[in-house]
C-alpha cells in the first residue's frame, strides 16, 4: 500500500514509530534514473519516502517551470509497483506560504558550474531539501550522481548543519545509446535525441584522453569543439573538477571529475563522469 500524503502534518503522524526511514526527494516524470534510487532505498528494508514537488524556486526566470512534465497519475502508479510506503506531493502554496522568507545557501560550491548559468538555482534546491528534510526527518536520503553539483551541494549542507541524515549517491542510469536518463530528455526532437547521446560519447573519450595525459586545457578544448560539430547549439562548460570541492584542475589527481553541461535547441542537457 503506497500512501498518498499531501500535508506535511499527516506525514509526520504517518511516520511517527518509523524507527528507519529512507527519502527519495524528485521532481516526478519518473524514469528508471529515479526508480533506482527508490530500488537502492527499498533494498535496505527502511519505510521509503518519495516526495514530488517541482520546486519553484529552483527554476529561473526564463526556465521551464511551466512546461516541467507533471504526469502525476503515472509516477503514482510507478511508485505503487515499488511498493514504495509513502507519496509525498505537497503543494507550492503550502511549501512556500505568504510571508516565507528563508533560504539555504551553500557558498562556493553552489556559485560554479551550473552555479555560474542558473543563478539562484541551487540556493533553491538547497532551501526545499532543506525543508523536505525537516518534514520527513529521514536516516538516508539517495541522491543520483546524475546531478553531480547538486549532490556535492546536498552533502556539504548536511556536514556543515549538523543534520543526522546518511546521503547516499547512486550511478547515472542512462539509455541504451549512453543519453543519461533525465524528465527533461523528452523535450528533445527526434533529431537533437539522436544528437543528444554524443553528450555521454564525448565526456568518455575525453576521460580516456585526460587518463591517457593528454593536456587537461587541450582536451577540453577539443570536447567542446566536438560537441558544437556534432551539433550542440552551445557548450556551457567542460571542466574537470576535483569532486568534492568542485576546484577546477588543470591536471588529473585522485578524486577528480569531469562535468559537462551543453545546450541541444531549447533543452540544456547535463552529464558528468568518474576520471580518476
Ligand atoms: P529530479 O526529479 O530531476 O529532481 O531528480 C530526482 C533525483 O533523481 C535526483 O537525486 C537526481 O539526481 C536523480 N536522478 C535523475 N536522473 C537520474 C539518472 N539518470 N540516474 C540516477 N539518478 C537520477
Amino acid at each position: 500500500m503506497t500512501d498518498i500524503i499531501t500535508h506535511s502534518k499527516e506525514l509526520r503522524q504517518r511516520l511517527a514509530g518509523e524507527t528507519n526511514v529512507a527519502f527519495v526527494p524528485t521532481m516526478g516524470a519518473l524514469h528508471e534514473g529515479h526508480l533506482s534510487l527508490v530500488r537502492a532505498a527499498k533494498a535496505r528494508g527502511d519505510a521509503v519516502v518519495v516526495s514530488i514537488f517541482v520546486n519553484p524556486l529552483q527554476f529561473g526566470p526564463n526556465e521551464d517551470l511551466d512546461r516541467y512534465p507533471r504526469p502525476l497519475e503515472r509516477d503514482i502508479d510507478l511508485l505503487k509497483q515499488e511498493g514504495v510506503d509513502m507519496c509525498y506531493t505537497p503543494t507550492a502554496g503550502a511549501m512556500y506560504p505568504k510571508g516565507f522568507k528563508t533560504g539555504v545557501r551553500v557558498a562556493e560550491l553552489g556559485d560554479v558550474l551550473c552555479g555560474v548559468m542558473r543563478p539562484g538555482h541551487f540556493d533553491g534546491v538547497a532551501t526545499v531539501v532543506a525543508k523536505l528534510f525537516n518534514q520527513v526527518q529521514p536516516h538516508r536520503a539517495y541522491f543520483g550522481e546524475k546531478d553531480y553539483q547538486q549532490l556535492c551541494i546536498i552533502r556539504r549542507m548536511v556536514g556543515d548543519m549538523d543534520m543526522p541524515i546518511e546521503i547516499i549517491g547512486m550511478p547515472t542510469m542512462r539509455e541504451a545509446d549512453g543519453l543519461a536518463m533525465s524528465s527533461r530528455n523528452q523535450y528533445l526532437s527526434k533529431e537533437e535525441r539522436t544528437t543528444a547521446s554524443s553528450l555521454y560519447a564525448v565526456l568518455k573519450e575525453t576521460a580516456e584522453k585526460i587518463q591517457q595525459g593528454e593536456p587537461v586545457s587541450e582536451a577540453l578544448h577539443k570536447a567542446e569543439s566536438a560537441l558544437l560539430e556534432k551539433g550542440f547549439t552551445h557548450v556551457d562548460y567542460c571542466a574537470l573538477c576535483q569532486a568534492e570541492t568542485l576546484e577546477f584542475l588543470d591536471a588529473p589527481e585522485p578524486n577528480c571529475r569531469l562535468l559537462v553541461a551543453a545546450h541541444l535547441g531549447k533543452t540544456r542537457l547535463i552529464d558528468n563522469i568518474f576520471v580518476a
